[in-house]
């Protein structure tokens, strides 16, 4: 991947490029809303400032340095990113891998690289980057992020060049919302788009969860069609639906669990106010109607095949196989 791998910003990614071949040392920060892909940006430039042969369009790819770079095996790129214990990014870390670091030489790159996201750094933390953040040694970049640069103390904000994101048009918005979402069609891509409020990150996640919303919408018509489906339709036909949809299993299992949940409610309950799926309620109610022989027991069985799945994909089973032994439990159970 280069800049022109990234949509929109575009005179962020020239003037980063040229950066990046003039290889100066100094101290960037990106800042901009969360979800306008300022860690994109981050990771790239860093690749071209480690890149043995960057050009216009930042690092060239295949070089030893590219390489280690994407295989996060470089020894001069240090990420500090949001920590998986606690809020904030510990004083100690700071002072340890980034400070105590950043006097150390590049060991095969011609700079060492810090990306620093400071919506994770506290007061202390970054009081102790100031000295490092002043007088950077000639072959150290810093590039920051901070998606709200009041949280981020003025000692600091006077020592950066920041380059503050632009907004994204709505062709690029489609283009990206396009790429993370390959199957969606043209209208819901749209929808999504007007309503993120020009955020990249909304715009997917918005077009996400439409997607999940036909995936619950497949996954019922699959479960109500169950008590009369062959073993061959499930061993084919069904299993190539959750094939399709192998990037998404926790919504597969989640939506089978929703429509198992229904069904209970509708067999205790026919007359109850609100299930999980509205949107499918008649369909639902048909089923329950025309499938007396299911009961609580049966759908407990059901609930337990799919948590089998989830704890299988959890540790890595291969999905196809995952899935065909829990769609075969499930008919079992649901066959008439
Ligand atoms: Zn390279």
């Amino acid at each position: 991947m280069a800049f022109s791998a990234i949509t929109g910003q575009k005179q962020i990614k020239i003037r980063l490029a040229a950066e990046a071949q003039r290889r100066g040392s100094g101290v960037y920060m990106l800042s901009g809303p969360e979800g306008t892909g300022k860690r994109l940006l981050a990771e790239e430039f860093a690749k071209a400032l480690m890149c043995f042969d960057a050009g216009r369009d930042g690092a060239c790819g295949v070089c030893s340095n590219c390489k280690y770079f994407d295989n996060f095996t470089t020894p001069d790129v240090t990420r500090v990113y949001e920590p998986s214990d606690t809020k904030n990014v510990k004083v100690v870390f700071i002072k340890d891998y980034v400070v105590a670091e950043s006097y150390l030489k590049p060991q095969f790159a011609r700079t060492k690289t810090f990306i620093i996201d400071f919506d994770y750094l506290g007061v202390e933390s970054q009081n102790a980057l100031l000295k490092s953040l002043e007088e950077p040694s000639k072959d150290v970049v810093f590039i920051l992020t901070s998606s709200n640069t009041d949280t981020v103390l003025d000692t600091v904000m006077s020592r950066v060049t920041e380059i503050k994101l632009e907004p994204y048009s709505d062709e690029e918005l489609e283009e990206i919302v396009k790429a993370n979402c390959p199957d969606l069609e043209e209208t819901k891509i749209r929808t999504a788009v007007y309503n993120s409020g020009r955020i990249p990150g909304k715009a997917i996640s918005l077009a996400k969860e439409d997607s999940g919303v036909s995936i619950r919408h497949e996954i019922n018509s699959i479960m109500i069609a169950m008590p009369e489906s062959s073993y061959i339709d499930v061993l084919e036909d069904y299993c190539d639906v959750l094939t399709g949809f192998k990037d998404d299993y926790k919504i597969v299992a989640s939506s089978i669990l929703l429509f198992l949940d229904d069904v209970g409610r509708l067999v205790n309950y026919p007359d109850c106010r609100k299930i999980n799926n509205e949107m499918d309620r008649d369909a639902i109610e048909r089923f329950v109607a025309m499938n007396k022989h299911i009961d609580t027991l049966k759908l407990g069985r059901c609930s337990e095949a799919v948590n089998t799945f989830l704890r299988a994909l959890e540790v890595n089973s291969n999905f196809d196989s995952s899935a065909s032994a829990m769609l075969l439990r499930i008919h079992e159970v649901l066959k008439k």
